[in-house]
């Protein structure tokens, strides 16, 4: 497995490795979520194609400083689980590299990013959308994988590749909970234990307002209270939001006749978790 930190080394590396190439964009503080997208990358591309991760915390894209600061950077055993997984080559520039100290274009989507954790992170998705055509432009990636896990996220970078003709294929891989339902996160570390112990309750509450939907119940509003109901039971997650929203649009909806998400965001003291299901009516 090749290790580049810097880009003229990544061209360097990138020209005798075939193709097609999947890139598995990450922030690092590697989980089984991440190894799942690694391995679905490997899956896409075949066993002569190349799989490369880039592990990048970027900066542009945290709306609050000590989120930024506290988050983790276990770079050593990044790179032994990336080469576990049968990565091919990892990438892991340094900040300064990726924007010049006057860098001054950002790709902004503006309709997708208004709504969810684009409305409780101002400039999160622009941050995104900037780093994720950078790494698409810096591998000449094919194809890319992201987790279902961020849906918004997801739906956004499937935007951009498709508005400004970004010749990436977009794969999109389902969300790799631990054994107690809890999404996988590489915040999850951060946690207390008390937090931690309480966290899978999210997912719960999310399923049991689901559940709803399989007992015939279409309209929105009974979900959600279902939801929140559970939520604020719970003695210390602070809900940003809780929302049920058109899967494809991500605006709200009163009524499911169309696949649809019930998606939370909150906090446990300083550190900010966010789940989602996904709701399918049944014709
Ligand atoms: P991050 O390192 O948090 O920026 O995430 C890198 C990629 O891993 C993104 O495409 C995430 O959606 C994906 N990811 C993070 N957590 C999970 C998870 N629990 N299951 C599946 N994919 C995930």
């Amino acid at each position: 497995m090749i290790v580049v930190a810097d880009i003229p080394a990544l061209h360097e590396s990138l020209l005798p490795l075939p193709r097609p190439l999947c890139l598995v964009p990450t922030m690092g503080a590697l989980h089984a979520g991440h190894l799942a997208l690694i391995h679905a990358a490997r899956q896409h591309v075949g066993p002569h194609g190349t799989v490369a991760v880039s592990i990048f915390v970027n900066p542009i894209q945290f709306d609050r400083k000590d989120d930024l600061e506290r988050y983790p950077r276990p770079l050593e055993l990044d790179l032994a689980a990336c080469r576990a997984a049968g990565a091919d080559l990892v990438f892991t520039p340094d900040p300064t590299l990726m924007y010049a100290s006057d860098h001054s274009v950002t790709i902004s989507e503006n309709r997708l990013s208004s709504t969810l954790c684009g409305a409780a992170r101002p400039g999160h998705f622009t941050g995104v959308c900037t780093v994720v055509m950078k790494l698409f432009l810096l591998f000449r990636a094919d194809s890319a994988v992201f987790g279902k896990k961020d849906f918004q996220q997801l739906a956004i970078i499937r935007r951009m590749v498709r508005d400004l003709n970004v010749p990436v294929e977009i794969i999109g891989h389902a969300t790799i909970r631990e054994p107690d339902g809890l999404a996988m996160s590489s915040r999850n570390v951060r946690l207390s234990a008390v937090h931690r112990a309480e966290a899978p309750s999210i997912y719960r509450a999310l399923c049991t307002a689901a559940a709803l939907l399989n007992m015939g119940e279409r309209s929105a509003k009974p979900i959600i209270a279902m939801a929140q109901s559970h939520l604020i039971a719970l003695s210390s997650f602070r809900i940003d939001y809780l929302a049920l929203v058109d899967a494809e649009t991500l605006e709200e909806v009163p009524l499911i006749h169309k696949p649809a998400i019930l998606a939370v965001a909150g906090f446990y003291a300083d550190v900010r978790l966010i789940d989602h299901i996904d709701l399918r009516p049944v014709s």
